[in-house]
């Protein structure tokens, strides 16, 4: 197609155009602004000058009269929610649902809100008869995350299974979290003494996520208490295959079992292959401890030396440190402890477990985050800040 230029003349109107709709636009700003009631900007005053609560009352009565500031009422009970004044929030909220003027789809959202309030206040029986309400509304899968949350909260796990199955899609299958609320269903059989159910709900773990670690740890221990030890045997083994990096988790287990059954040699090799394919710290620790147990110091530090050149790493060279100040003497010995403290005083968070989600440092292993409430979100090796 040819280029005419008398399209060129066509800018500047274009331009005109825009600029008088602009001017129009703000004109019918400033209207709308003049026609604003006076309460509003009282109300913002008080609101202001952090006096909540009268702005609460002005703008309660300022509702009633102007349903345009319905929205407002919304935003004012989120703001309550937010600076921790859930009492507010929930006035404002059910002050909002008495209202028969409410849009079904406001009626909604107000509910919602208030659903968030009691949730918040950790009225939870509240706050899930108002989640239930919303089922086919435009706002139930939001309603939905939030059953969910509060089933976790008070571990009714089953209910929690079947929120997550009906809120399982695409971009998020929930099977992690499905098979870790069977594992504390199964957790909480065992407790109980009816090992039956606990192994029905552990291979509905493994059904619904079959590299669930957790699912193959549960069972061995079932297993043990039935002393079924190759069956225990069995299901930690087929930890290596599901995430190898879990491994030490089970390793002190599997050797209390090769020691049971007689079969020391065989527990030592079996722990030291682990480790020559998968070199890692809680590893190394308890092949050098069971080498000290059946060989003495003296081949454990010359263990220990012999992994560090194959795998330096600085917890290692603690273990090392600490190794070698077994049976040294006093002054090589108050050397080592100094090195030690030295070492040990700069890398303290390395021998902590990390949540590979929030970066939360614990002592102790958890399947669940205590801070950000992932499940599975803890890397399984201390000193370890991300994923292998
Ligand atoms: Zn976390």
């Amino acid at each position: 197609m040819e280029f005419e230029a008398w399209w060129l003349v066509l800018f500047p109107v274009f331009f005109a155009l825009g600029w008088l709709a602009a001017r129009i636009d703000i004109k019918h700003v400033l209207a709308d602004s003049k026609s604003l009631p006076q309460a509003y900007f009282k109300g913002l005053n008080f609101l202001l000058n952090e006096q909540t609560d009268k702005a609460v009352e002005v703008y309660v009565d300022l509702a009633r009269n102007h349903a345009e500031t319905i929205e407002l009422q919304f935003a004012l009970g989120h703001l309550f929610r937010r600076k921790g004044e859930i009492e507010r929030a929930i006035r404002m909220h059910q002050k909002l649902l008495e209202r028969a003027e409410l849009k079904p789809e406001q009626r909604h959202a107000a509910q919602y809100e208030l659903g968030l309030d009691f949730m918040k206040a950790g009225l939870f029986d509240r706050a899930e008869e108002l989640f239930e309400s919303l089922e086919g509304t435009e706002l139930a899968r939001g309603a939905l995350r939030h059953l969910l949350d509060i089933y976790q909260q008070e571990k009714e796990w089953k209910r929690a299974i079947e929120v997550a199955q009906q809120l399982r899609d695409t971009s998020h299958t929930y099977q992690h979290e499905i098979a870790e609320f069977y594992c504390e269903l199964a957790n909480h059989a065992a407790i109980k003494s009816q090992p039956k159910e606990a192994r029905q709900f552990l291979q509905q773990a493994l059904a619904e996520h079959r590299k669930c670690v957790r699912a193959n740890l549960i069972l061995g221990d079932l297993e043990v208490a039935e002393q079924n030890w190759m069956e225990a045997i069995d299901a930690w083994q087929k930890i290596e295959s599901q995430d190898h990096r879990y491994l030490p988790m089970v390793a002190k287990r599997l050797l209390d079992i090769y020691d049971r059954l007689g079969k020391i040699e065989e527990g030592t090799a079996l722990v030291r292959g682990y480790l020559a394919t998968y070199p890692e710290l809680d590893m190394l620790e308890l092949v050098h401890d069971r080498i000290l147990q059946y060989e003495g110091s003296e081949s454990a530090a010359n263990f220990l030396s012999e992994e560090l050149k194959r795998s330096p790493s600085i917890l290692g060279l603690i273990k090392l440190l600490d190794s070698q100040a077994v049976g040294a003497q006093p002054e090589r010995k108050s050397e080592l402890d100094l090195m030690k403290k030295l070492v040990q005083d700069n890398t303290r968070s390395l021998a902590m477990y990390h949540c590979g989600r929030c970066g939360f440092k614990a002592r102790q292993y958890f399947w669940h985050c205590p801070a950000c409430n992932e499940w599975e979100s803890f890397l399984p090796s201390r000193g370890q800040t991300r994923p292998n």
